[in-house]
């Protein structure tokens, strides 16, 4: 896509791994000058998604070292450009995933770029320019305006960090089919984790029937009492699952670890959906008999569209949703991560970036 070479002048501090050791250190890059289409955003808080994790770690065989993670990014407008109308100095804003797509492609008209072929994300890829992505690890960060979102005044903005990325991830799939419209269904959530605990939030919000699917008897308690779930099954209780089978209408699987759809297609109901979100880094166990014996449905959704994100982020001010959240302070950043592997979070880490700052410069 044709655009003027910006210069990358802007110092910036962050904190990047250097290797699959995964450990983060802070680190000083250069960001590009605000174009005519960007805004700059000074970042206040970053979630820590386990994608962050899966890319320090190098899980997934594709980090470019060194990488800024960060993709659940809230902070405040401090420039923008001259093509720009939506965002002012001041405003409230949020950066997600999605750093540039092709703007051309039949999922770029529809408005759905995320599922665009030339997407790219907003750490480890490459910008229009050529540049590497650096993600929300870092103080500030420098946007094309159309791949950012207004966050709503009555958000608190640590609690709604992760909706940029965790927030519209589980949206997407529930209102690609129709969950948010039509009420009383009986919903399944596999993982829960960041995805899925603001997963149980929205199918709640949305007026259905909610079973946690985990693999943790210690979150049942909370489940029920604190995020409103209707149910919690055991998915290492072969007794529980085997109760459950033919159950349910939809499930979303946000697990983060390689492990078998098989038990999960049983718990459907026939003809029922499974929307797979999570991304492990080795295949699923994938068996066809539960798929045929019930007529089952096995999808993948990615993030959501910037338009879907705006929807979501509108909805959440409208309902007062936000994400259970620890604060953490940017030198907590590889405790954080490490206690995120072992499932030791509820549900979210989130690093407050102004911890680094001097007071006066908050
Ligand atoms: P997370 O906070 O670590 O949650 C994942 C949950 O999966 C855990 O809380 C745990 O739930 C369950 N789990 C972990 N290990 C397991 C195992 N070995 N077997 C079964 N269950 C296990 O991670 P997250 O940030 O929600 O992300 C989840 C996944 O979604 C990651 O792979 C991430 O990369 C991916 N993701 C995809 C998209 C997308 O657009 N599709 C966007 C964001 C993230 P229980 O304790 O309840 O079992
Ligand atoms: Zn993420």
């Amino acid at each position: 896509m044709a655009q003027t070479t910006p210069k990358h002048t802007q110092t910036v501090h962050g904190w990047a791994a250097h290797d699959s050791s995964g450990t983060i250190t802070p680190y000083t890059f250069k960001r590009r000058e605000n174009g005519v289409n960007d805004v700059t955003i000074k970042i206040l808080y970053c979630g820590i998604c386990h994608t962050d994790l899966h890319h320090v770690k190098n899980d997934w065989g594709i980090t470019m070292y060194p990488v800024v993670p960060g993709h659940e990014i809230v902070g405040v407008v401090t420039n923008v450009g001259s093509n720009v109308t939506q965002f002012r100095t001041g405003d409230r804003a949020g950066v997600g995933c999605l750093a540039a797509t092709c703007l051309d492609c039949e999922f770029c008209r529809d408005e759905q770029e995320n599922y665009c072929e030339h997407a790219q994300f907003v750490y480890n890829a490459v910008f229009w320019d050529g540049s590497i992505t650096y993600g929300g690890y870092s103080e500030f960060i420098v946007a094309d305006h159309r791949y950012v979102v207004h966050v709503p005044e009555n958000l608190p903005m640590d609690a709604a960090a992760p909706l940029l990325c965790a927030g519209i991830t589980v949206f997407s799939p529930l209102k690609d089919h129709n969950l948010l419209e039509s009420k009383g269904k009986r919903i399944g959530i596999v993982g829960l984790g960041g995805l899925g605990h603001i997963a149980v939030k929205f199918v709640k919000a949305f007026g259905h029937h909610v079973s946690v699917i985990s693999t943790s008897a210690s979150k049942e308690k909370e489940a029920k009492e604190r995020l409103g779930a209707d149910d919690f099954i055991l998915s290492t209780n072969e007794e529980q699952m085997q109760s459950k089978k033919r159950s349910l209408d939809f499930v979303l699987d946000t697990v983060s670890a390689k492990h078998s759809l098989g038990p999960i297609l049983e718990l459907l109901k026939v003809k029922g959906t499974l929307v797979v979100v999570g991304a492990p880094d080795k295949p699923l166990d994938f068996p066809s008999f539960p798929l045929i014996f019930g007529k089952r449905v096995v999808k993948g959704s990615v993030i959501g569209s910037i338009k879907e994100t705006q929807e979501m982020m509108d909805l959440c001010g409208k309902h007062g949703i936000t994400c259970d959240v620890e604060v953490v302070r940017t030198d907590g950043i590889n405790r954080a991560l490490d206690r995120l592997a072992k499932n030791d979070v509820k549900y979210r880490f989130v690093i407050d970036i102004s911890s680094d700052r001097p007071a006066s410069k908050l």
